[in-house]
Protein backbone atom coordinates (compact mmCIF):
# COMPACT_ATOMS: atom_id res chain seq x y z
CA UNK A 1 0.00 0.00 0.00
CA UNK A 2 1.56 3.95 -0.26
CA UNK A 3 0.80 4.83 2.86
CA UNK A 4 4.19 6.76 3.84
CA UNK A 5 4.03 10.53 4.53
CA UNK A 6 0.20 10.52 4.82
CA UNK A 7 -1.72 12.44 7.39
CA UNK A 8 -2.16 10.23 10.57
CA UNK A 9 -5.08 10.10 12.97
CA UNK A 10 -4.95 12.45 15.95
CA UNK A 11 -7.34 9.75 17.41
CA UNK A 12 -4.57 7.14 18.22
CA UNK A 13 -3.84 6.13 21.91
CA UNK A 14 -0.67 4.71 22.33
CA UNK A 15 -0.31 2.34 25.19
CA UNK A 16 2.21 0.18 24.19
CA UNK A 17 5.01 -0.53 25.90
CA UNK A 18 3.14 0.29 28.75
CA UNK A 19 2.45 -3.04 31.01
CA UNK A 20 1.01 -3.76 34.39
CA UNK A 21 -2.42 -1.81 34.94
CA UNK A 22 -4.45 0.51 37.53
CA UNK A 23 -7.20 -1.10 38.43
CA UNK A 24 -9.12 -4.43 38.32
CA UNK A 25 -12.29 -4.21 36.30
CA UNK A 26 -15.16 -4.98 37.62
CA UNK A 27 -18.05 -7.55 35.49
CA UNK A 28 -21.75 -7.44 35.86
CA UNK A 29 -22.46 -7.16 32.17
CA UNK A 30 -24.43 -10.29 30.66
CA UNK A 31 -22.70 -13.00 28.35
CA UNK A 32 -24.68 -11.31 25.44
CA UNK A 33 -24.73 -7.94 26.26
CA UNK A 34 -20.57 -8.66 26.27
CA UNK A 35 -20.51 -10.37 23.39
CA UNK A 36 -22.20 -7.84 21.38
CA UNK A 37 -20.45 -4.98 22.80
CA UNK A 38 -17.09 -6.88 22.23
CA UNK A 39 -16.90 -7.89 18.68
CA UNK A 40 -13.89 -9.19 17.85
CA UNK A 41 -12.24 -10.30 14.62
CA UNK A 42 -10.83 -13.84 14.88
CA UNK A 43 -11.39 -14.70 18.64
CA UNK A 44 -13.38 -17.36 20.76
CA UNK A 45 -15.88 -15.55 22.55
CA UNK A 46 -15.91 -17.99 24.93
CA UNK A 47 -12.55 -17.37 25.55
CA UNK A 48 -12.71 -13.89 25.59
CA UNK A 49 -15.25 -13.42 27.43
CA UNK A 50 -13.10 -15.51 30.21
CA UNK A 51 -10.47 -13.22 29.81
CA UNK A 52 -12.23 -9.71 30.05
CA UNK A 53 -14.17 -10.96 33.49
CA UNK A 54 -11.29 -12.27 35.10
CA UNK A 55 -8.55 -9.60 35.76
CA UNK A 56 -5.33 -10.53 36.66
CA UNK A 57 -4.09 -8.72 40.06
CA UNK A 58 -2.48 -5.34 39.76
CA UNK A 59 0.26 -5.09 38.66
CA UNK A 60 3.70 -2.36 38.87
CA UNK A 61 2.92 0.02 35.93
CA UNK A 62 6.51 0.11 33.83
CA UNK A 63 7.01 2.20 30.32
CA UNK A 64 9.44 1.02 28.02
CA UNK A 65 10.95 2.56 24.42
CA UNK A 66 8.89 1.10 21.37
CA UNK A 67 11.20 0.15 18.45
CA UNK A 68 11.53 1.53 15.39
CA UNK A 69 9.54 -1.56 13.67
CA UNK A 70 6.93 -0.76 16.11
CA UNK A 71 7.09 2.62 15.74
CA UNK A 72 6.07 2.41 11.77
CA UNK A 73 3.60 -0.72 12.31
CA UNK A 74 2.33 2.46 14.54
CA UNK A 75 2.56 5.06 12.16
CA UNK A 76 0.25 2.59 9.21
CA UNK A 77 -2.26 2.17 11.81
CA UNK A 78 -2.35 5.73 12.33
CA UNK A 79 -2.80 6.57 8.15
CA UNK A 80 -5.61 4.09 7.68
CA UNK A 81 -7.58 5.45 10.73
CA UNK A 82 -6.94 8.86 8.72
CA UNK A 83 -8.59 7.23 5.82
CA UNK A 84 -11.11 5.65 7.54
CA UNK A 85 -11.80 9.51 8.68
CA UNK A 86 -11.98 11.20 5.65
CA UNK A 87 -14.27 8.51 3.98
CA UNK A 88 -16.70 7.83 6.70
CA UNK A 89 -17.37 11.75 7.12
CA UNK A 90 -18.13 11.85 3.41
CA UNK A 91 -19.82 8.92 3.28
CA UNK A 92 -22.49 9.74 6.30
CA UNK A 93 -22.72 13.74 5.16
CA UNK A 94 -24.22 12.45 2.40
CA UNK A 95 -26.54 10.57 4.12
CA UNK A 96 -27.29 13.40 6.55
CA UNK A 97 -25.36 12.29 9.51
CA UNK A 98 -22.62 13.31 11.42
CA UNK A 99 -19.67 11.03 11.50
CA UNK A 100 -18.12 10.83 15.14
CA UNK A 101 -14.49 9.93 14.62
CA UNK A 102 -13.81 6.50 17.23
CA UNK A 103 -10.74 6.38 19.21
CA UNK A 104 -7.93 3.70 18.37
CA UNK A 105 -6.28 2.09 21.37
CA UNK A 106 -2.66 0.39 20.53
CA UNK A 107 -2.13 -2.05 23.47
CA UNK A 108 0.86 -5.11 24.23
CA UNK A 109 -0.57 -7.35 26.11
CA UNK A 110 -3.33 -5.99 28.12
CA UNK A 111 -5.26 -2.75 28.65
CA UNK A 112 -9.03 -1.63 30.11
CA UNK A 113 -10.99 -0.35 27.79
CA UNK A 114 -14.92 0.41 29.42
CA UNK A 115 -15.99 -3.49 27.63
CA UNK A 116 -13.75 -5.10 30.35
CA UNK A 117 -9.95 -6.07 30.82
CA UNK A 118 -8.52 -6.84 27.34
CA UNK A 119 -5.76 -9.00 26.55
CA UNK A 120 -3.75 -10.07 23.42
CA UNK A 121 -5.76 -12.94 23.11
CA UNK A 122 -8.78 -11.32 23.08
CA UNK A 123 -8.08 -10.47 19.46
CA UNK A 124 -8.80 -6.97 17.77
CA UNK A 125 -12.09 -5.54 18.68
CA UNK A 126 -15.01 -2.31 19.47
CA UNK A 127 -16.34 -1.37 22.36
CA UNK A 128 -19.17 0.60 21.99
CA UNK A 129 -18.94 1.69 25.28
CA UNK A 130 -16.03 4.06 24.76
CA UNK A 131 -16.10 3.94 21.44
CA UNK A 132 -12.60 3.07 20.85
CA UNK A 133 -11.54 0.67 18.69
CA UNK A 134 -8.58 -1.86 20.58
CA UNK A 135 -5.96 -3.69 18.56
CA UNK A 136 -2.65 -5.80 20.01
CA UNK A 137 -0.16 -5.22 17.32
CA UNK A 138 0.19 -8.75 17.92
CA UNK A 139 -2.70 -9.96 16.37
CA UNK A 140 -1.21 -8.52 13.03
CA UNK A 141 2.11 -11.04 13.85
CA UNK A 142 -0.54 -13.77 14.34
CA UNK A 143 -2.47 -13.41 11.28
CA UNK A 144 0.59 -13.74 9.58
CA UNK A 145 1.90 -16.90 11.16
CA UNK A 146 -0.99 -18.46 11.80
CA UNK A 147 -3.27 -17.59 9.54
CA UNK A 148 -1.23 -17.10 6.49
CA UNK A 149 -2.80 -13.45 5.94
CA UNK A 150 0.07 -11.23 5.35
CA UNK A 151 0.79 -7.54 3.75
CA UNK A 152 0.04 -4.41 4.85
CA UNK A 153 -3.71 -4.35 3.25
CA UNK A 154 -3.95 -6.89 5.37
CA UNK A 155 -3.55 -5.00 8.33
CA UNK A 156 -5.85 -2.15 6.70
CA UNK A 157 -8.80 -4.59 6.56
CA UNK A 158 -8.84 -5.30 10.25
CA UNK A 159 -8.48 -1.73 10.97
CA UNK A 160 -11.79 -0.91 8.66
CA UNK A 161 -13.44 -4.11 10.01
CA UNK A 162 -13.38 -2.48 13.89
CA UNK A 163 -13.94 0.87 12.09
CA UNK A 164 -17.12 -0.55 10.42
CA UNK A 165 -18.34 -1.43 14.08
CA UNK A 166 -18.34 1.66 14.87
CA UNK A 167 -20.33 2.91 12.06
CA UNK A 168 -22.82 -0.24 12.95
CA UNK A 169 -22.68 1.48 16.79
CA UNK A 170 -23.56 5.10 15.16
CA UNK A 171 -26.18 4.22 12.79
CA UNK A 172 -28.14 2.22 15.30
CA UNK A 173 -27.88 -1.12 14.11
CA UNK A 174 -25.67 -2.53 16.76
CA UNK A 175 -28.37 -1.52 19.32
CA UNK A 176 -31.21 -3.26 17.25
CA UNK A 177 -29.36 -6.22 16.43
CA UNK A 178 -28.87 -6.21 20.61
CA UNK A 179 -32.88 -5.83 20.71
CA UNK A 180 -33.01 -9.09 18.62
CA UNK A 181 -30.51 -11.27 20.92
CA UNK A 182 -32.48 -10.59 24.04
CA UNK A 183 -34.64 -13.71 25.35
CA UNK A 184 -33.47 -16.12 22.49
CA UNK A 185 -31.16 -19.27 22.36
CA UNK A 186 -27.72 -19.14 22.17
CA UNK A 187 -28.13 -20.03 18.36
CA UNK A 188 -30.57 -18.08 17.24
CA UNK A 189 -27.92 -15.12 18.98
CA UNK A 190 -24.95 -16.17 16.72
CA UNK A 191 -27.12 -16.31 13.80
CA UNK A 192 -27.97 -12.21 14.87
CA UNK A 193 -24.25 -11.84 15.64
CA UNK A 194 -22.68 -13.40 11.96
CA UNK A 195 -25.02 -10.58 10.47
CA UNK A 196 -23.48 -8.06 12.71
CA UNK A 197 -19.68 -9.21 12.09
CA UNK A 198 -20.58 -9.83 7.97
CA UNK A 199 -22.04 -6.44 7.61
CA UNK A 200 -18.69 -4.74 9.46
CA UNK A 201 -16.76 -7.11 6.59
CA UNK A 202 -18.98 -5.05 3.90
CA UNK A 203 -18.40 -1.92 5.69
CA UNK A 204 -14.88 -2.41 5.41
CA UNK A 205 -15.55 -3.21 1.89
CA UNK A 206 -17.08 0.21 0.96
CA UNK A 207 -14.27 1.92 2.87
CA UNK A 208 -11.31 0.02 0.53
CA UNK A 209 -13.72 1.31 -2.43
CA UNK A 210 -13.74 4.83 -1.06
CA UNK A 211 -10.32 4.73 -0.03
CA UNK A 212 -9.22 4.14 -3.69
CA UNK A 213 -11.21 6.40 -5.07
CA UNK A 214 -10.13 9.39 -2.73
CA UNK A 215 -6.74 8.94 -2.73
CA UNK A 216 -5.60 5.52 -4.76
CA UNK A 217 -3.67 3.99 -2.34
CA UNK A 218 -3.62 0.60 -3.27
CA UNK A 219 -1.10 -0.97 -5.54
CA UNK A 220 -1.40 -4.55 -7.42
CA UNK A 221 -1.52 -7.61 -4.93
CA UNK A 222 -3.77 -5.22 -2.60
CA UNK A 223 -7.10 -6.54 -3.19
CA UNK A 224 -5.87 -9.75 -2.58
CA UNK A 225 -4.50 -9.20 0.42
CA UNK A 226 -7.62 -8.21 1.69
CA UNK A 227 -9.50 -11.27 0.21
CA UNK A 228 -7.07 -13.47 1.52
CA UNK A 229 -7.74 -11.71 5.17
CA UNK A 230 -10.93 -11.78 4.90
CA UNK A 231 -11.06 -15.39 4.35
CA UNK A 232 -8.48 -16.61 6.70
CA UNK A 233 -10.10 -15.27 9.61
CA UNK A 234 -13.62 -16.37 8.93
CA UNK A 235 -14.71 -18.46 11.93
CA UNK A 236 -14.29 -22.57 9.91
CA UNK A 237 -10.62 -21.23 9.29
CA UNK A 238 -9.95 -20.54 12.84
CA UNK A 239 -11.48 -23.15 14.33
CA UNK A 240 -9.68 -25.78 12.16
CA UNK A 241 -6.46 -24.21 13.24
CA UNK A 242 -7.33 -23.98 16.69
CA UNK A 243 -8.90 -27.57 17.31
CA UNK A 244 -9.13 -29.21 14.24
CA UNK A 245 -12.49 -29.08 13.63
CA UNK A 246 -15.46 -26.92 12.43
CA UNK A 247 -18.82 -26.31 15.23
CA UNK A 248 -21.54 -24.51 13.06
CA UNK A 249 -23.50 -23.58 16.03
CA UNK A 250 -20.34 -21.34 17.22
CA UNK A 251 -19.62 -19.10 14.48
CA UNK A 252 -19.98 -15.80 15.49
CA UNK A 253 -17.95 -14.27 12.62
CA UNK A 254 -19.44 -16.26 9.64
CA UNK A 255 -17.32 -18.77 6.84
CA UNK A 256 -14.64 -17.81 5.11
CA UNK A 257 -16.73 -17.64 2.14
CA UNK A 258 -19.31 -15.28 3.64
CA UNK A 259 -16.99 -13.03 4.70
CA UNK A 260 -15.22 -12.54 1.60
CA UNK A 261 -18.50 -12.31 -0.54
CA UNK A 262 -20.03 -9.62 1.94
CA UNK A 263 -16.10 -7.88 1.78
CA UNK A 264 -16.18 -7.80 -2.40
CA UNK A 265 -19.51 -6.35 -2.04
CA UNK A 266 -18.75 -3.45 -0.09
CA UNK A 267 -15.43 -2.78 -2.13
CA UNK A 268 -17.30 -3.64 -6.02
CA UNK A 269 -20.10 -1.63 -4.65
CA UNK A 270 -18.55 1.27 -2.79
CA UNK A 271 -22.68 1.69 -1.92
CA UNK A 272 -23.80 1.39 1.93
CA UNK A 273 -27.48 0.87 0.91
CA UNK A 274 -26.61 -2.71 -0.09
CA UNK A 275 -25.02 -3.85 3.15
CA UNK A 276 -28.26 -5.03 4.82
CA UNK A 277 -27.10 -8.25 5.99
CA UNK A 278 -29.89 -8.53 8.50
CA UNK A 279 -32.54 -8.40 5.24
CA UNK A 280 -30.54 -10.89 2.77
CA UNK A 281 -32.09 -14.24 2.46
CA UNK A 282 -28.90 -15.62 1.66
CA UNK A 283 -25.84 -14.98 3.23
ZN1 LIG B 1 -16.08 -7.98 14.12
Amino acid sequence: MLWKGRRQSANIEDRRGMTGRKAAVGGGLGAIALTIIILLLGGNPEEVMQNLQAPQAAGQEQTRALTDEEREVGDFVGVILADTEDVWHQILQQEGMQYREPKLVLFSQATDSACGFAQSATGPFYCSGDEKVYIDLEFFTQMQQRLGARGDFAWAYVIAHEVGHHVQNLLGVMQQANERMQGVSQQEANRVLVRLELQADFLAGVWAHHAQRLKGLMEEGDIEEGMNAASAVGDDRIMKQQQGYVVPDAFTHGTSAQRLRWFSKGLKSGDMRQGDTFAAAEL
